[in-house]
């Protein structure tokens, strides 16, 4: 992993984000105020722009150096906690390029995402496909799968966990104040987080 799968991904993560992008406003829109989707794509738009200085890069130093292009053009509460997942990350890279290594790091990120947040699971955020799928990733690793295993199940849990937030009452953010008619609404947050997670995880199969 270097600067250049990092942009990859980002270009994976930012097409699919492009193609979801009506869906997601509709989402935020019924339980947020809207500007999730234009956030996102505001971030990834600064992103694609600055391609050769990530692509030049090792990779920590390019999750750090798009992490803070995140936290300075995303804005709402999603850019510093997207600011804090990509820090965390690369705070707990190492050299070491193997399937368990990778998940220390996606965990720590999603840790430092829960610090930021101050929210874990079942508060019908991005927490909600993060956590399960950190805790997914962190297991089967453990348990000495490839890296093609994890690229296949990974997706799979994002979606699951995505789709059970549309039942859950919303108790951070914007949609809290809804109250009760927080539920029946997935959370665009989920679903972003859910559909990037995918995107990625069918870049990196591709290899
Ligand atoms: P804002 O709510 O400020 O308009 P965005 O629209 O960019 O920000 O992002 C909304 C998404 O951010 C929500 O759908 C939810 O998934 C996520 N979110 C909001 N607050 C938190 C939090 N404290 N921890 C984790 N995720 C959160
Ligand atoms: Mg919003």
């Amino acid at each position: 992993m270097n600067g250049k799968t990092v942009m990859a991904c980002i270009d994976a993560a930012h097409a699919s984000l492009k193609e979801h992008a009506d869906e997601i406003a509709s989402l935020d829109q019924a339980i947020g105020d809207g500007d999730h989707i234009i956030n996102l794509l505001r971030g990834m738009d600064a992103l694609v722009a600055m391609r050769v200085a990530i692509e030049a890069e090792a990779f920590a130093p390019a999750l750090r150096l798009a992490a803070t292009k995140v936290l300075s053009t995303v804005g709402g509460s999603s850019g510093p906690l997207f600011f804090s997942m990509l820090t965390g990350m690369a705070k707990a890279s190492s050299d070491d390029a193997g399937v368990r290594a990778f998940a220390q790091a996606f965990a720590a990120g999603v840790e430092a995402v829960g610090q930021r947040g101050k929210t874990g699971a079942g508060s019908k955020t991005m927490m909600d496909v993060l956590i399960p799928v950190a805790g997914h990733f962190t297991a089967i690793a453990d348990a000495g799968a490839s890296k093609q295993d994890v690229l296949e199940a990974l997706p799979r849990v994002a979606e699951e966990n995505m789709l059970a937030t549309r039942d859950m009452l919303a108790t951070k953010g914007r949609a809290s104040f809804l109250g009760e008619r927080s539920r029946g609404h997935i959370d665009p947050g989920a679903r972003s987080s859910q559909l990037m997670i995918a995107a990625v995880c069918a870049r990196l199969a591709q290899g």
